[in-house]
């Protein structure tokens, strides 16, 4: 079992710390090795108390609320392993960290799963940052916010992950049975027993099968790095899949993140409109008659609208109209 540490003034634990370093001193003369290392447990323990004692959140007596308080002062910053061990106390805090992900749903990631998102996805994060990622042992609480309904995810994710489907398969397994829900990258990597595809995969998802899997970039600019979310349980029409990321988020962010015809900005109205459900691309000039993947040819629509737009209910020229608008 072990030692549970004792938090007091950091002050007073400092004091006592140099106390015992002062008389290792005499240890270390008389060169007798058992007696050295029994009186370095005491400091040890001194300097354990010492790190747990710097946070001073009074509610956090484990180790666990000590490495939990410690994440959500520094939400979106990464973090040392070392860094986390000062503040538990112990050196296993990853098992903590764990349990905090699984269990009480807090969005801690590891600096690799971290990392895996942010190449395929971007992010703002400094680059000097980025390339500090992934290498050692670092994590990142991407949102200060606790997901209640994680440890029900984690279930699933568990069943899924023991079938036999190949990766992609897991992972749309997973989106449909989480149908609007937040999932983050810690999850999907799992899913993929650790595979650094796991990105890809989504990508391939949202791109060449059309599922309408959301991230910060694509569609819903008020998600964190590293989280996901199928807004439909349908595929986008084949002739709308194959427009490029990159053209996808430009017309997107021209657009302003709403519906061009009748406004709908999905931020702002999600829960108000019960019909309009989702942002989705259409070719004015109809991708099957030659209409490009450009820019000039895209506009963003609402599911309504676009649907209206595809029984001829709104024209071309209206649409164009529009467009210039702005
Ligand atoms: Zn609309
Ligand atoms: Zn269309």
């Amino acid at each position: 079992m072990a030692r549970r540490s004792k938090r007091n003034d950091p002050e007073i634990l400092r004091k006592k710390l140099v106390d015992l370093l002062v008389d290792f001193e005499k240890k270390l003369l008389e060169q007798n090795l058992r007696d050295q290392v029994r009186a370095l447990i005491p400091a040890n323990h001194q300097l354990r108390d010492l790190g747990s004692s710097l946070v001073k959140d009074e509610n956090a007596d484990s180790a666990r609320d000590r490495v939990l308080s410690y994440l959500r002062k520094y939400p979106g910053v990464l973090v040392q392993g070392d860094e986390l061990m000062i503040v538990a106390g112990i050196s296993e805090y990853a098992r903590r960290i764990r349990e905090l992900r699984v269990e009480n749903g807090w969005p801690v990631f590891t600096g690799q799963a971290y990392k895996e998102a942010v190449e395929d996805e971007g992010s703002d994060m400094p680059a000097t940052d980025i390339l500090s990622v992934g290498k050692t042992d670092t994590y990142i609480l991407t949102e200060d916010k606790q997901d209640r309904d994680a440890a029900h995810r984690w279930n699933l994710a568990n069943e899924i992950r023991k079938s036999n489907l190949g990766v992609k398969s897991k992972l749309l397994k997973y989106f449909r049975e989480n149908l609007g829900k937040r999932i983050t990258g810690e999850e999907l990597k799992y899913l993929a027993k650790g595979a650094s595809e796991w990105p890809r995969r989504v990508r391939e998802l949202r791109t060449e099968d059309g599922w309408p899997i959301a991230t910060r970039m694509t569609g819903m600019p008020s998600l964190p790095v590293g989280v996901y979310l199928l807004e439909e349980d349908r595929q986008a029409p084949v002739h709308d899949r194959k427009i490029p990321d990159s053209v996808r988020v430009k017309v997107l962010e021209r657009d302003d993140f709403c519906c061009r015809f009748c406004g709908w900005d999905p931020e702002k109205s999600r829960l108000a409109d019960r019909y309009r459900s989702i942002l989705e691309l259409h070719h004015i000039e109809h991708h099957a008659k030659g209409g490009a993947n450009t820019q000039e040819n895209l506009i963003t629509l609402c599911n309504i609208c676009h649907d209206d737009t595809h029984r001829g209910n709104i024209s071309k020229s209206s649409l164009l109209q529009k467009l210039k608008g702005s």
